[in-house]
């Protein structure tokens, strides 16, 4: 895992701080959305497709901070649309460290080289740079010939600079997982300090519904592409989520462990979902009837979901909540997880070409805090 200490202990306190309490449903990262309009149009966006009167619409700081100070989660991820076109993301980022926040910048880096002297380089900023893969998949992907070289001169910069960046990339139906194995290679030599990778969500707004998969498959292809790892491989997740995605764990959805924040106020009951909004976050944590979501309460819509901002929090909270949680993260951590069966799996794969490799919006998240742009 490539989480630095001072922030894996900020979670690991705060998480054990809430079990003494004994609050049962408490946020680890805010999914702080300033605005949704962005300056590519992904085909799986779930984002982009609002109508121009709500593209135009975005928080401002003290509505940001507001939303900060209410939850108090430790992290905060800052996915859209693309938050480096709204006109104060510098005062945000600012004001987020100044409270001490752990925050996750998710950019798709066209404009990162652009905008970097602006910033300064903290432990509290990572910038988590939406990168699809190798020149030819990314740029497919994202509709954009040319960006995946921007976004990589970006990259390259902000590491120069001594700021933290990770990457990450949501892979759906058809991704090749000996593409995605030399894609990591690829990421690791620009000097990133980890990756953050995610099965999609199949958002109904999306224009591209056919390449969504199914809890199985997402299975599949998570076992082959992380079993058998390179030790320069770092990844920014927890790892016990990690191998939930290759089918060693079985967990259940934590909805309130990522809440989301936008202009329509707090979305229920996730950042994927939107079934309706609240005021306020204690409205919020309140008023959800959290029973009817998650792939245990038989709602469709989370019948597929292994998305990282409602199963990373799980896999979080079960890694510092206890010593055999916190001795799988730490045997995770060092593991290159030996798999003669998985080695099959990728000999078996047959090659993609670009149309297989597909990233929508976000995030994030995050790890889940930055799994999702
Ligand atoms: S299973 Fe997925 S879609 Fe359903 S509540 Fe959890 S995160 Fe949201
Ligand atoms: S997926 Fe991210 S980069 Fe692509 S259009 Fe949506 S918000 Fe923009």
């Amino acid at each position: 895992m490539a989480v630095p200490i001072s922030q894996m202990w900020t979670v690991a306190t705060y998480v054990l701080k809430k079990r003494l309490t004994g609050d049962k449903r408490y946020p680890l990262v805010l999914m702080l959305e300033p605005l949704f309009r962005c300056n590519l149009a992904c085909a799986g966006c779930g984002k982009v497709q609002y109508p121009p009167h709500i593209l135009k619409k975005q928080l401002s700081p003290a509505e940001c901070f507001a939303a900060v100070e209410e939850c108090g989660a430790p992290m905060v991820s800052l996915p859209g649309g693309e938050p480096l076109l709204h006109p104060q993301i510098v005062e945000i980022v600012n004001g987020l460290i100044a409270r001490k926040k752990y925050i996750y910048l998710c950019t798709n880096a066209l404009e990162l080289k652009r905008r970097l002297p602006e910033f300064t380089p903290s432990k509290y900023l990572t910038f988590s740079v939406h990168l699809d893969g190798d020149r030819e998949h990314h740029d497919f992907s994202v509709c954009r010939e040319g960006g995946y070289d921007i976004a990589v001169e970006g990259i390259k910069e902000a590491v120069k600079r001594g700021f933290r960046v990770t990457t990450n990339a949501t892979f759906f139906d058809g991704t090749d997982p000996n593409t995605v194995r030399g894609f990591f290679d690829e990421v690791m030599d620009m000097g990133v300090e980890g990756i953050v990778l995610s099965p999609g969500y199949s958002y109904d707004k999306a224009p591209d519904q056919t390449k969504f998969m199914g809890r199985a498959r997402v299975r599949r292809l998570f076992r082959a592409i992380l079993s058998n790892r390179k030790p320069t491989w770092k990844f920014n997740m927890s790892p016990l989520f990690l191998e939930f995605l290759m089918g060693d764990r079985k967990y259940e959805c934590t909805p309130w462990g990522s809440p989301a924040y936008n202009i329509f106020g707090w979305q229920k009951p996730c950042y994927l979902l939107q079934d309706g909004y609240t005021e306020t976050y204690k409205e919020l944590i309140e008023t959800t009837k959290w029973e009817e979501y998650g792939v245990a309460s038989g709602n469709p819509k989370c019948a597929n979901c292994m998305v990282s901002c409602g199963y990373e929090p799980t896999a979080v909270i079960e890694g510092f909540g206890s010593l055999k949680g916190f001795w799988g993260m730490v045997r995770g951590t060092f593991s290159s997880y030996k798999d003669a069966h998985a080695l099959k799996l990728l000999n078996d794969s047959a090659p993609h070409g670009p149309a297989k490799l597909v990233q929508i919006a976000e995030p994030a998240h995050a790890s889940m805090a930055e799994t999702n742009q």
